[in-house]
């Protein structure tokens, strides 16, 4: 774990007041949701369902290829840079 990686899960253990090892937990997820989001060609955002055992991040959508999830501001984000891609 790099020093600011270890400083900032430090920080977050003592701001949640959660163990050390939930917050590298947290880490691994949001590290493995990055990966997916970042190897896909072309997301395909929906809103997520309650329940679905496959969301790990809580975030509201995602992705039907990778299985990457983002929250709702982002994805509108992602949705106007393709509108205005094909402009
Ligand atoms: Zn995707």
């Amino acid at each position: 774990m790099s020093d600011k990686k270890h400083v900032a899960a430090d920080a977050l253990r003592r701001i949640l007041g959660v163990p050390l090892s939930d917050v590298n937990e947290m880490f691994a997820k949001v590290e493995a949701n990055r990966a997916k989001l970042d190897t896909c060609r072309r997301h395909d955002f929906k809103k997520s369902q309650p329940g679905d055992p496959n969301v790990t991040m809580q975030l509201g959508w995602r992705c039907s290829h990778c299985g990457g999830e983002l929250d709702a501001h982002t994805v509108r984000w992602y949705a106007t840079g393709l509108d205005h891609g094909k402009l």
